[in-house]
This record gives structure tokens, C-alpha cells and sequence, in this order.
């Protein structure tokens, strides 16, 4: 428990730091208020021997983190990373093409090897090749009741037909390109956290589940905003998330807010970041009011606060 009391501790003192130094009443303050985040210094720069260069801006990479590679030079076209089997493409942002790695929540904590294939207009093609870590997530374990009302929720079966649901939703939508703006992404409610994403969760004592989203403590009918400009690529209710918003954000990053009362978006509209999208509630397979909210990034969940954290492209 101490890790999670550690990271609620850090965010409650930094959203009070935060108030005391802008003043913060409204959610949308508080998401325009910051600086814009400034490109980090590369932690490693590999190149393929002719004009590529591969900028990486990690060191490891956690269980459910994200990494930007950077990839740029004279004549590049395009570029692939294949790691742990499976092929991502590079997107085209600012100087060069751009690559957010999203690691699997259950993937093995141990060395893997990424080979990014670097197309010319000539239509050669060169190859890089680096090992990354993936480290430990270290995510607890968590006890969690559902109400008899909603236990039947709990069943696996429902839970495999959500992820496929919203799997579908993913894959079925259309490339959008990048609509964050220089702030990136930011938290969707004021309130506190009252639980992290990653834990291993026992539902009712029975059913063994991840937790894919970071939970905000929230009275019904608290105003949930958007995380980053995007599109709403469905707006309804769902068996275990209740009545649910996800949004595309551009390049295969995604966010949901669960369990919500009210929405106040339909799908297919344009949204700005910090907008309302929705009221919290307690629809769903939720044993209290409050606001589950996630990041699926190119297919796979992440931890959402590292990405309000980090410097995107
Ligand atoms: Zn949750």
C-alpha cells in the first residue's frame, strides 16, 4: 500500500501547490494553467550508420509505460519498430517521424530487443537495433466489492467482450492525425485519486482483474473534461464501464471515462481539451461514485497520469 499512498500523496501535493499558486477553482483552469512541456534531452541517440538518427527519451520502460522514439535525418521516408512480435509504424510530427512504444501491462519485466527498419526514397532500407528494459510496474494487489446488484458484472466472459468491444472501436477507427496541443494531455477531474492504474484486483473474492484506468473520488454530477482535444469516438453505455465517452486523440492514442451519470458530448464531435464531456456518476460495475478514467495508446493500456506527465511530440 505504500506505493499508492506515495503517488496519492505526490498528486495531492502537487494539486495543492497548484491551487495555491494559480488560484485554481475550475477544472479547466487547472488544465490551461501549466506551462507547455519542453522537449526533453534524448537519453540515447542511435543511428543506422547512414543518415538516420534514432532519438529514445527513456532509459526503461515500465509495465504499462509509454516511450518516444524520434527518428530523423536526409531522405527518410518512413520507419517501422518491430518489438516483442509485434510491428508499429513511425508517424510524421515536427522534424522527423515519431513513435509513442506502448508496453503491456502484463508484459515480462526483462531485456527485448527493438528493430526499427528506416525506409529511403531511394527504397533502400536500413535497420537500427538496441535492447530496452522493461522494469517492474511494481502494482499492488487490491481486495474489490461489487455490489450483489452489479456481481453478475464480475463474470470474465463480460469483461473479455468489453476489451474485444473496445478493441474493435480502436481498430475501426480512422488515422486522425496528432490533436493534442504543446500542453499534451491532463488530468479529467480535480478530484483526488483513490486508486492507480496497474493494480491486480480480486473482484467479490473471485474474479481476478487489472486495473486499466486511474479512479478520481467524485460525488455525482462532477464535471468530467476531456484530457486533450480529440474526437468522440463513442458516447454510451457499456456493461462494466457504464455510461462511457471514449475519445481519439490522433496517432492511436485513446482515453475513456467510465461510470459516468450524464453525457454532455455525442459521437463523431470535435472536442477541445479541458472541455465538459460528461458527469460523474456511478453507472456500471462500480461499488461508489466516482470517475474511472484510461489511456489505450496504439492498442494497449497505459498508465494515464505518465502521460499527462510527459513530453509528447
Ligand atoms: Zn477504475
Amino acid at each position: 500500500m505504500w506505493f499508492l499512498e506515495r503517488l496519492i500523496l505526490k498528486r495531492l501535493l502537487l494539486l495543492l501547490v497548484w491551487g495555491l499558486v494559480c488560484g485554481v477553482s475550475s477544472a479547466h483552469a487547472q488544465t490551461s494553467t501549466p506551462p507547455p512541456k519542453q522537449p526533453p534531452i534524448p537519453s540515447q541517440v542511435l543511428t543506422d550508420g547512414r543518415n538516420a538518427s534514432l532519438a529514445l527519451y527513456f532509459d526503461t520502460l515500465k509495465q504499462g509505460g509509454i516511450g518516444v522514439l524520434h527518428l530523423y535525418g536526409e531522405g527518410i521516408t518512413d520507419a517501422r519498430a518491430q518489438f516483442v512480435r509485434e510491428l508499429w509504424s513511425f508517424v510524421p510530427a515536427n522534424d522527423g517521424l515519431f513513435l509513442l512504444l506502448p508496453i503491456g501491462i502484463d508484459l515480462t519485466a526483462r531485456q527485448y530487443v527493438l528493430s526499427v527498419s528506416v525506409g529511403y526514397a531511394d527504397r533502400t532500407r536500413t535497420l537500427i537495433e538496441t535492447l530496452l528494459t522493461v522494469s517492474s510496474g511494481g502494482y499492488g494487489r487490491q481486495e474489490f466489492i461489487v455490489p450483489p446488484d452489479k456481481a453478475y458484472l464480475i463474470a470474465p466472459e463480460i469483461e473479455r467482450l468489453e476489451y474485444a468491444h473496445l478493441s474493435g472501436l480502436i481498430d475501426s477507427t480512422p488515422a486522425l492525425p496528432r490533436a493534442w496541443d504543446e500542453w499534451g494531455f491532463s488530468l479529467p477531474s480535480t478530484s483526488e485519486i483513490t486508486s492507480a492504474f496497474g493494480f491486480y484486483r480480486t473482484l467479490n473474492n473471485t474474479t481476478q482483474t487489472r486495473h486499466t484506468g486511474w479512479d478520481f473520488r467524485a460525488v455525482p454530477g462532477s464535471m468530467v473534461v476531456a484530457s486533450a482535444g480529440g474526437e468522440v469516438v463513442y458516447a454510451d453505455a457499456l456493461d462494466i464501464r457504464g455510461n462511457y465517452v471514449f475519445i481519439h486523440h490522433g496517432y492511436g492514442v485513446f482515453s475513456g471515462y467510465a461510470h459516468l451519470s450524464q453525457f454532455l458530448v455525442t459521437r463523431g464531435q470535435t472536442i477541445q481539451r479541458g472541455q465538459a464531456i460528461g458527469l460523474s456518476g456511478n453507472t456500471g460495475r462500480s461499488n461508489g461514485p466516482h470517475l474511472h478514467w484510461e489511456v489505450n495508446v496504439n492498442g494497449k493500456w497505459v498508465d494515464g497520469v505518465q502521460l499527462t506527465e510527459m513530453w509528447l511530440p
